[in-house]
């Protein structure tokens, strides 16, 4: 069977070219604040991108380097300036954070009004209570990829394979908001094949290369691949044994050129949201 391969690359471009005229118009700009402690290489890259696109769409966006010893205690007062300050609109810390400094504690310190990625509780209890305000990026741009090959998902069997904060939970409430029936599998889900199987839209939020294979999908099923995996080659690859569904998938998300350059594009999205709810308040 002819397999669509979703193209991330392009949705997210004519996204791109509609914030950019979007903010194109505004009378002040949206300004993002991107705070990266310590010299994590992945993190470097994944900060670079964020600068560049910002850039494109016209987003301000401001690098703030720190040290890689900086205590937790510093690290949430330099936060707490940017929640006060006025031409602040969204703050991201790039993850992950050095080991001594606690994760959850500084996500927290982030005003939920400035939190571009959704983390703080605030932002995902409304999420979660069905009145959503900033939802998480990733997750958001797996909807936009579904959505562009199965425009209503009602009554659809969506099977997530990760529980994690940043991708799985948030996105079994948007896929239940659209009526989907959810499933969520994780690390400890006995029968992981079998449960797959049954999903008529399959998202993988693993962070395991190639843990799902073609026996894991059903004929013409929607596949998502969240996962990001590096391996010793240095190749990055996703959780999908994408070859092997090529032709067995309905649609399937390359990695890279599927999720990535959507959620990105999806932060520069709620900075400008953020900015335009901050500034008709005024
Ligand atoms: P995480 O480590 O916080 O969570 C992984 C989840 O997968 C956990 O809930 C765990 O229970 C589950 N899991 C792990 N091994 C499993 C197995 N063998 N079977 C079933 N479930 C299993 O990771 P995360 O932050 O949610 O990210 C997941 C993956 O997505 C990573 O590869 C990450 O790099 C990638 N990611 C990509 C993007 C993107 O923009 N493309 C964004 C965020 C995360």
């Amino acid at each position: 069977m002819e397999t669509i391969i979703i193209d991330g690359k392009s949705l997210a471009q004519q996204h791109q070219l509609r914030l950019k005229n979007q903010i194109e118009q505004m009378e002040t700009k949206p300004t993002l604040a991107v705070i990266l402690v310590g010299d994590n290489p992945a993190s470097h890259i994944y900060v670079n991108n964020k600068q560049r696109l910002a850039q494109q769409v016209g987003i301000i966006s401001e690098l703030f380097q720190l040290s890689p010893v900086m205590t937790q205690d510093a690290l949430i007062a330099f936060i707490q300036e940017l929640n006060q300050n006025d031409k602040v609109d969204g703050i991201l810390v790039q993850l992950p954070l050095p080991a001594h400094i606690n994760t959850d504690e500084v996500l927290e310190s982030i005003s939920p009004e400035k939190d571009v990625d959704g983390l703080t509780i605030g932002n995902l209890g409304h999420l979660f209570a069905g009145k959503s305000r900033i939802v998480p990026c990733t997750p958001l741009a797996c909807m936009d990829l579904i959505k562009s090959v199965c425009v209503d998902l009602t009554g659809k069997h969506a099977v997530i394979v990760g529980r994690s904060k940043l991708v799985g939970k948030p996105l079994a409430q948007l896929l239940l908001n659209e009526n989907c029936t959810v499933t969520q599998a994780h690390s400890k889900t006995v029968n992981l094949r079998q449960i797959c199987r049954q999903a008529d839209i399959l998202i993988a939020a693993a962070g395991k290369p190639k843990l799902i294979k073609k026996s894991f999908v059903k004929q013409g099923a929607i596949v998502i691949d969240v996962g990001i995996n590096r391996l010793k080659t240095n190749k990055i690859v996703g959780d999908v044994d994408f070859d092997a569904l090529r032709h067995h998938a309905g649609a399937i998300t390359p990695v890279p050129g599927g999720v990535g350059p959507m959620t990105v594009t999806m932060l520069m999205e709620n900075t400008t949201k953020i900015h335009m709810a901050r500034h008709t308040k005024k």
